[in-house]
């Protein structure tokens, strides 16, 4: 292990976690300095926000705070089914199950879908936790070079596979780029395929009202698997995933992820139907995210660096890992808070700083961000 930790030192991918002693909207103090939070997925500001706040308080008093046990045996409140029934309804699907967090969603709905002799098709730049769920499956994994649609169309004529099961990001969680998701969904319906669409970084902000992607697509389907997740956009904390009532009732008997753990804190339901409300009457929120997304793509930040993303994460790559992590040390030290993201967390060579804007951000602090881009010595 000494070694090993050594190694990743040398190659610039020791990772370590700073801690965050107090918060108050985007404005952060992390090891004791002063920041300006571009690193959170926090899009619409909500994470700290007193109507959310307030619920989960009242929460706790009507509830407790522990679910007790898992919720197929006693865990499972009134607060929970009427945030499924929301949920579902939200991104215009029958049913919805809820889990503690996307990751366990996607590594244990994949498993419950396909198995040995299935095949899924991924793009290249899926999250981790659909990789590990892929994997978990034991179904044969074909990954498609990012955003190739002819190549996943090759690989489902050529596949003979009982079931088959396509899986994308909607907004790609270190790109920030949408996927083509009316195609994909044309080739599902070709090839007798399901489509999951993990839609992390699209609930909330993307569509009307922040339906997410498949609403701003304009796309239903009892093909879709729909995965949102609700520790980003929605602030708090959980995952769900959604389709038709059968879809439904088969994740609800196949999901281990689902069946072998704690029921999530009921008081958590009850902030997150806070957050469906803010979320649901978002609008200036969102536009005011749209309006920081614009500053920062006008300004003349090195633009052959900056990924062409029209979401709130915000790309610039640098390549080296030591180059971008010094880039995050100069930005920390302004008082920006922008994280480093190096392999394995994406390719190779592609090393990058990660910006994320949120409704959270003022006009200030955005201008300032972009000052500071302008003046980074790489
Ligand atoms: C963050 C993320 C997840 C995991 O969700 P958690 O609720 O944080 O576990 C899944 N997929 C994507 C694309 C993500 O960005």
């Amino acid at each position: 292990m000494e070694r090993e930790l050594e190694a990743l030192t040398r190659a610039g991918l020791r990772r370590r976690r700073r801690t965050v002693a107090a918060r108050s909207a985007a404005r952060y103090t992390v090891d004791g300095r002063p920041t300006i939070n571009f690193a959170s997925n926090d899009y619409l500001g909500l994470a700290d926000h007193p109507a959310i706040t307030d619920a989960a308080i009242r929460g706790a008093r009507r509830w407790g705070v522990g679910s007790g046990a898992s919720h197929l045996v006693s865990g499972h409140f009134a607060v929970h089914e009427e945030l499924e029934r929301r949920l579902a309804a939200f991104v215009g699907c029958a049913a919805s199950l809820l889990f503690s967090t996307g990751y366990m969603v996607n590594s244990g709905v994949i498993p419950a879908l396909v198995g040995r002799g299935d095949a899924i098709f991924a793009d290249r730049l899926i999250h981790a936790s659909l990789v590990d769920g892929a994997l978990l499956s034991r179904a044969d994994l074909r990954r498609y070079p990012h955003g190739d649609l002819a190549a996943l169309e090759k690989a489902l004529a050529a596949s003979r596979a009982p079931r088959k099961l396509i899986v994308t990001d909607s907004v790609f969680s270190m790109d920030g780029d949408i996927a083509p998701l009316p195609e994909l969904l044309r080739l599902a319906e070709r090839f007798d395929a399901w489509l999951m669409v993990d839609d992390a970084h699209g609930f909330g902000v993307l569509g009307p009202q922040g339906r997410g992607a498949c609403a701003q697509a304009g796309l239903s389907s009892e093909r879709i698997v729909y995965i949102g997740t609700l520790g980003k956009a929605a602030g708090v904390s959980g995952a769900f995933v959604a389709g038709s009532a059968r879809l439904i009732e088969w994740l609800l008997q196949k999901t281990r992820s689902y069946i072998f753990t704690t029921g999530s804190a009921p008081l958590l339901a009850e902030a997150l139907l806070a957050a469906l409300d803010l979320i649901e009457e978002g609008d200036a929120r969102r536009d005011n995210l749209a309006r920081h997304i614009g500053a920062l793509r006008a300004a003349k930040v090195d633009r052959a660096e900056l990924l062409p993303s029209t979401t709130a994460i915000q790309p610039l790559i640098l390549g080296d890992n030591a180059r971008a992590s010094a880039c995050a040390e100069q930005l920390l030290e302004a008082g920006l808070w922008v994280p480093a993201i190096r392999p394995p967390t994406v390719p190779e060579g592609s090393s990058r700083l990660r910006i994320s804007l949120s409704a959270g951000h003022t006009q200030e602090q955005v201008a300032q961000l972009i000052g500071a881009l302008q003046t980074l010595k790489v």
